[in-house]
């Protein structure tokens, strides 16, 4: 009963903050007092803070404002991408309070050593997180690539094509290195990089019977709906009989023409080039803004070959809208016009966040976590 209370009023306050005691009993069913004993665990366990009454309020009873407390404890997200490997720490609102990323050639070397390329950006944002006297509360692990249970229960990385990771456990091999770092006994999570950033979209407010569709190194579909755990592989969709084969064994998928690699090569360009977490504009984005004839035909075979591949999906899940993020989300508004010229009736909408939706919801699935379950995190 005191776990589900807690849980209640935390995800009340979560949800609605700044709050009064008063507002939460009321939404939450409860007796005053029985909110406030709950409150007060909460403040202690420094997951949530009374702010003190608002400036300017009338005179009579003050009304504290409760919110998720910003000096609480704080999540670690951490993305693995073909040439980097990113952190970040946000507190429990989901604010970004720290980021380092760095360059490295994940892709060319066996899963363990790419893993071995986070120790040092994990060991600089742990050292930030303990100058500023806050507890890590977990590491959300996530990368572009299908995420699927493991022979251990754990989920592992069964595909991630830019990394050339098959069968990883990511998992284990990111505990070897905490515990190098001497740093034992944390919360560690993997997911996909789409239904990563799905869910920082979602916490950023956007949610409804809505699908987002996004990712930096593949094409996927997630609902913005954390209570859904569907992650669709929409890069490997068929959407061309008799096309460009495709690594996956198919043929004619919508990577090839919509996928980072691909867009690249049809505008005539040698690679992909660096990842945009590295700081730096997508480059066929950036042909596209100097005019380039060949990265603007490479854009709009994308738009076409991505509403081929929405058709299906409109059919199957009715979504009302769908939200646009990751690297196709940042080729703007000629995309998203193209893609919604072709399906009438459906709402195409942009996402709020750029190239760091991913790795904020990596460390926003464990925010999740300590908001749905606060008596795990007072008790650990
Ligand atoms: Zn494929």
């Amino acid at each position: 009963m005191r776990r589900h209370n807690l849980a209640l009023v935390m995800n009340l306050i979560a949800r609605s903050a700044p709050v009064s005691r008063v507002e939460v009993a009321e939404r939450a069913g409860l007796t005053k007092a029985t909110v406030s004993a709950l409150v007060t665990e909460l403040i202690s366990a420094e997951l949530v803070r009374d702010l003190g009454p608002a400036p300017g309020r009338a005179p009579g009873r003050p009304a504290g404002r409760l919110v998720l407390d910003p000096y609480g404890p704080v999540a670690m997200g951490l993305q693995f991408g073909a040439d980097f490997a990113a952190a970040a720490l946000l507190d429990l609102s989901g604010r970004p309070l720290a980021r380092h990323v760095r360059r490295f050639d994940v892709a060319a070397v066996p899963a363990a050593e790419g893993a071995r390329a986070a120790r040092p950006v994990l060991r600089r944002l742990f050292e930030e997180a303990t100058l500023a006297g806050r507890l890590v509360a977990g590491i959300g692990i996530t990368v572009g690539g299908t995420v699927s249970p493991g022979p251990r229960g754990r989920p592992v990385v069964t595909w991630a094509p830019a990394l050339r990771w098959r069968d990883v456990d990511v998992i284990g091999l990111v505990s070897a290195q905490l515990r190098e770092l001497d740093l034992h006994g944390l919360d560690v999570r993997l997911a996909g990089e789409v239904a990563c950033a799905a869910l920082a979209e979602y916490q950023a407010g956007a949610a409804g019977d809505w699908l987002y569709l996004g990712g930096e190194d593949v094409i996927g579909l997630a609902p913005l709906n954390p209570d859904l755990t569907l992650a669709g592989d929409l890069g490997h969709v068929p959407v061309r009989r008799r096309g460009e084969p495709c690594p996956c064994g198919n043929r004619g998928c919508l990577d090839r023409y919509a996928g980072r690699a691909a867009m690249a090569a049809a505008a005539g360009l040698a690679g992909p080039g660096p990842s945009r977490l590295l700081g730096n504009e997508d480059a066929v984005t950036g042909l596209i803004r100097r005019g380039d004839p060949a990265a603007h035909r490479a854009r709009d075979a994308a738009a076409d070959a991505l509403a081929d591949a929405l058709v299906p999906v409109r059919a199957l899940l009715a979504p009302d809208t769908v939200v646009l993020g990751g690297r196709l989300g940042a080729f703007g508004e000629p995309l998203r016009r193209r893609v919604q010229d072709r399906l009438p009736g459906l709402v195409l909408r942009q996402a709020k966040l750029g190239a760091d939706a991913a790795l904020h919801g990596a460390a926003g699935s464990v925010i999740a976590r300590v908001i749905a379950d606060p008596l795990t995190w007072i008790d650990g």
